[in-house]
């Protein structure tokens, strides 16, 4: 597939994706899910099913909405954590969202640039570090881990922690070429969305 060409993700593609995943993310045992917006949303509610174990209650959903800033020319490389913007963060005390201890799973449904990601796993650390110093407890007791749908082969502007890479707690359902994927909630005519997505063999497969 040739750069400038789009990849077509089916509804169906995304859910067997996340149930793939599933089975991995398990062993992680996340005990709180962080969405980040908009296309976090689908996978994180997707996922959450499968990750339901009888008896148990459903993993949390908390959604943060971040958004790039398109780079300028003189956009150098320190500015990276700069371009991002917070939308919608997390109310800690409204939710009574506690990271401290916890297994905390981010979802985004891409990781192109990684700039977002490594936005959202940076500022969690610094909530975390604030609510474990109130405690007076460990925040290295916090575990992150992080599932995208996608992951793209390319060069990354940001690097995400050693503690998430090297420990296996990255899960990417697919490794794809650099190319615009277009996702099924963005399409304003999911027909044509959908054939285009069966034409790629990006629709419904057999596990
Ligand atoms: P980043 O460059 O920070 O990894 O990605 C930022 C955001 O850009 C992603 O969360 C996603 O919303 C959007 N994005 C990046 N690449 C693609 C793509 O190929 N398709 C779509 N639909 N969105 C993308």
């Amino acid at each position: 597939m040739s750069e400038d060409e789009k990849m077509y993700i089916s509804y169906q593609n995304v859910h067997q994706l996340c149930q793939e995943a599933a089975d991995k993310i398990k062993q992680f045992k996340p005990d709180l899910i962080i969405a980040i917006g908009g296309g976090g949303f689908i996978p994180a509610r997707m996922l959450r099913s499968f990750l339901k174990e009888p008896g148990q209650p459903n993993v949390r959903i908390m959604a943060i909405i971040l958004s790039l800033y398109e780079p300028t020319d003189d956009c150098d490389e320190e500015s990276i954590g700069q371009k991002v913007v917070r939308t919608q963060w997390i109310d800690y005390h409204q939710s009574k969202v506690d990271l401290v201890g916890k297994n905390v799973l981010i979802i985004d449904e891409v990781d192109d640039t990684r700039t977002t990601l490594h936005y959202a796993i940076s500022e969690l650390k610094k909530d975390v570090a604030q609510q474990a110093a109130v405690k007076n407890a460990d925040p290295n007791s916090t575990k992150f881990g992080i599932f995208v749908l996608h992951d793209k082969q390319k060069p990354k502007r940001a690097d995400l922690p050693d503690e998430i890479m090297s420990t296996g707690n990255y899960f990417a359902a697919r490794t794809v070429p650099d190319c615009w994927i277009a996702y099924p909630w963005e399409a304003t005519d999911i027909v044509t969305h959908t054939k285009n997505a069966v034409a790629q063999g990006n629709d419904v497969f057999l596990p």
